[in-house]
């Protein structure tokens, strides 16, 4: 907190009165970016994590899922750090991501997790990405796509993964369809099937049968394919639920997001093994820019909704709902920490600030760090957490922090 005497000066190096402040290098790092606000991605702890899930989940390989920005981390840097603690593959949703993946000079193989467009395949190919099909268009596009690759000098035909649909019925082929599929791949010279895989809809409700039924319908599809002569090298269903509460589901490969980012994939199993063994990556702050006593009765911030109970010191954290900060949570309860303190989100968030209400006696001071994500000496505060005031999910909050906030990693 605030030692007498301290300027407030805006950059001026802020000493949070817990034990875990960001590095020095985090403060003037994200001081230079003149606002000071920042994520802090501790890379640490995705390479822990990503050893954690590889040692669970063997002899079946991890996938690290850094699709939508490594959910608000940064693919590049996550990538590399999950390949350094055990990962062996990688998995994206668009082209794009796996060609900035390719661009950055990370070789692993890259999973799309759904069928490209058939505009796109020259692309998939190109950046050497390891294309999903469940379309006859998509099989046609890719195999093109891979004869003309083949022409500019790559010999290897592309490995491909056929996706069936066991029941969510998002994408995929129909385990019938899946059968078609995966036999014209397997008969063009250009494609090789690698993979035949599928995604459970609630591994997240450890008690619920139907993880186990669409388990049982992607292994008959491989039963049949294997009767046909066909045998791709690589079974896969399990996210990150899948990877930790359904063992049986884990067969060759196990493709995890939210567990590699340091969070359970339910908030019930928060907090519970084998996720308890997890350590959170992202953690989202900001130095106190402006401190002012607010009399009693006073109202705070748009719309005048949160009335001042008592004089009060009323500090503002330069973060807001262009930041990523759900604007519900101005309503619903939402707190940040200060000084190891929880304190009440006071009125509605705007834009680019919150204001925080510190109560009466509070020694806070522009420059304290104040944390809306992570931890401060004892106490923290998750994504489930914040998720659980907006309605929301711990994947919506992490990935939701926008691109305006400067990444510091350590
Ligand atoms: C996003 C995604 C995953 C990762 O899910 P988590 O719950 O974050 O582990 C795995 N597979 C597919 C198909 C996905 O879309």
């Amino acid at each position: 907190m605030t030692a007498p005497g301290r300027p407030a000066t805006l950059g001026q190096q802020a000493q949070p009165a817990d034990a875990e402040r960001p590095s020095p290098a985090a403060v003037v790092s994200a001081s230079s970016r003149l606002r000071p606000a920042w994520a802090e991605i501790d890379l640490g702890a995705i390479r822990h994590n990503a050893s954690v899930l590889a040692e669970l989940v063997a002899p079946a390989g991890l996938c690290a899922v850094v699709k939508a920005w490594a959910y608000g981390h940064g693919p590049v840097r996550v990538a590399q750090a999950a390949l350094a603690g055990g990962a062996t593959w990688l998995a994206v949703a668009l082209v794009e991501e796996g060609r900035q993946l390719r661009t950055a000079g990370i070789t692993a193989p890259v999973l799309l997790l759904s069928e490209p467009a058939t505009t796109a395949m020259r692309e998939v190919v190109r950046s050497g990405l390891t294309p999903t099909v469940y379309s006859a268009e998509g099989v046609a596009a890719l195999a093109v796509a891979a004869r003309d690759g083949a022409a500019d000098g790559s010999r290897t035909p592309t490995p491909v993964h056929v996706k069936v649909d066991t029941g969510m019925h998002r994408v995929g082929a129909t385990p019938e369809d899946a059968i078609g599929v995966a036999l014209d791949v397997a008969s063009r010279p250009e494609l090789r099937l690698e993979g035949l895989w599928t995604h459970f809809a609630v591994a997240d409700e450890p008690d619920s049968p139907e993880t186990a039924r669409q388990l049982s319908q992607l292994l008959a599809v491989a039963d049949e394919l294997r009767s046909l002569g066909i045998e791709p090298a690589l079974l896969h269903a399990a996210n990150s639920a899948g990877a930790l509460y359904h063992p049986e589901a884990r067969l060759g490969l196990v493709r995890c997001g939210i567990a590699l980012y340091g969070l359970a994939p339910a908030v019930a199993l928060a907090g519970e093994a084998p996720a308890d063994r997890l350590r959170r990556a992202l953690s989202l702050r900001a130095q106190v820019s402006f401190v002012k006593t607010v009399q009693a009765g006073e109202r705070l911030s748009y719309g005048l909704r949160y009335e001042v109970p008592v004089p009060s010191v009323v500090a503002t954290v330069p973060l807001g709902y262009a930041d990523g900060v759900t604007r519900s949570l101005g309503a619903t309860g939402g707190q940040v920490l200060i000084g190891g303190r929880r304190y009440p989100i006071a009125g509605t968030v705007t834009m680019d600030q919150i204001l925080v209400d510190c109560g009466p006696d509070a020694d806070v001071a522009v420059g304290d760090v104040a944390v809306l994500l992570g931890r401060q000496g004892r106490e923290e505060i998750t994504a489930w957490e914040w998720a659980g005031r907006t309605g929301s999910i711990a994947y919506e909050v992490i990935c939701g922090v926008s691109a305006r906030v400067p990444r510091v990693y350590r």
